[in-house]
């Protein structure tokens, strides 16, 4: 049966005044890939430090691995990975004895070690920069050695906290493609991130986090079917008469109609609207530029849920 790696209940932690957590409950599974999903200050990289037990908490429980967490908890930590927001590594080692280094506090086998330090530089694809140092290489390479040193010792449980912040989209596909295949070599895996669509691509569940309290959790779909928005159509340089405006924003299933500058993007709580919205910019003589249809997202979900906007 599929043990929970973590339990997070009424977790609350203030940094003086600020309450940087509260009252949060999350429960993570083994053979997750679970996604933190908020905007910046929404707790996240808190909530991860409490559960590392590196931060003091002021109310609730946190268990890992079944048993109470702890700053002595050394068993599980040794079956923890962590790949923190901020690059770690050594200026004066190379890439290959970064990994290894980290890898050493884990697996004193030497030759254990070099083949899992060997298959981390190819799970982040940094074989042919072994030899460089960090000051060489550039903002993705660094995130992918600061993830291989994170990762190489195979951990159980493995933290990932915005892996992909200012990344190109060559090493943000290759460190989205190696958490995968860590998960399918069996790790569980939490990843936080404020891009929706990553945490959309790769994770099996998530919880939306506003504030330090999770407003919505389940499976991609699961959040887009809480809420109202089925569809949304966006129509690009468009002039429409106010009445006509007026006429859309009573059409059937159409719950919202924002138009502004010369878009028209409109939001319904059906699916299957754009032929019908077509024909009457056809009766209606109307001409326009770009249209296209969207299913919900993730950020409609954050949206409707929170007022907010995940993009802002
Ligand atoms: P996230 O990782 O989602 O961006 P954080 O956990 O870093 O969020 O921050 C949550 C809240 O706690 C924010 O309001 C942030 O300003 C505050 N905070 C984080 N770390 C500290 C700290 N060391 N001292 C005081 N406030 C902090
Ligand atoms: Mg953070």
């Amino acid at each position: 049966m599929e043990q929970d790696m973590i339990r997070i209940h009424n977790l609350v932690k203030r940094y003086g005044d600020v309450t940087a957590l509260n009252h949060l409950d999350l429960t993570v599974r083994e053979g997750e890939i679970f996604g933190l999903l908020g905007p910046n200050g929404s707790g996240k990289t808190t909530a991860i430090n409490c559960v590392l037990a590196l931060l003091k908490i002021d109310r609730g429980e946190i268990e890992v691995f079944g048993k109470p967490m702890t700053p002595s908890s050394y068993e599980a930590k040794r079956q923890i990975g962590v790949v923190f927001q901020n690059v770690a590594v050594f200026e004066e080692l190379s890439v290959l004895e970064n990994v290894d280094y980290f890898c050493s506090l884990y697996v004193p086998e030497k030759v254990r070690r070099r083949s899992l330090v060997e298959e981390a530089l190819e799970f982040t694809g940094l074989q042919d920069f072994r030899k460089k140092r960090p000051k060489q290489l550039s903002g993705g390479l660094l995130r992918r050695l600061n993830i291989a040193c994170g990762i190489a010792h195979k951990p159980r449980l493995i933290f990932m906290d915005e892996p992909t912040v200012a990344v190109d989209p060559q090493s943000r596909s290759h460190i989205l493609d190696g958490i995968v295949r860590l998960n399918q070599e069996g790790s569980t895996i939490v990843y936080t991130s404020h891009y929706m669509e990553e945490v959309e691509q790769i994770c099996t569940r998530i919880a939306i986090l506003d504030h330090g309290k999770c407003v919505a959790g389940g499976t991609a779909d699961e959040l887009k079917g809480m809420i109202r928005t089925a569809e949304t159509i966006t129509v690009e340089g468009i002039d429409l008469r106010p009445e006509i405006l007026a006429q859309l924003k009573q059409a059937e299933g159409v719950f919202s109609a924002d138009y502004s500058g010369d878009v028209l993007k409109l939001k319904y709580s059906t699916s299957g609207n754009l032929i019908r919205l077509l024909h009457v910019f056809e009766a209606e003589g109307i001409a326009f530029g770009r249209v296209f249809s969207e299913k919900p997202t993730l950020n409609d979900v954050f949206l409707e849920i929170t007022g907010k906007d995940l993009r802002d």
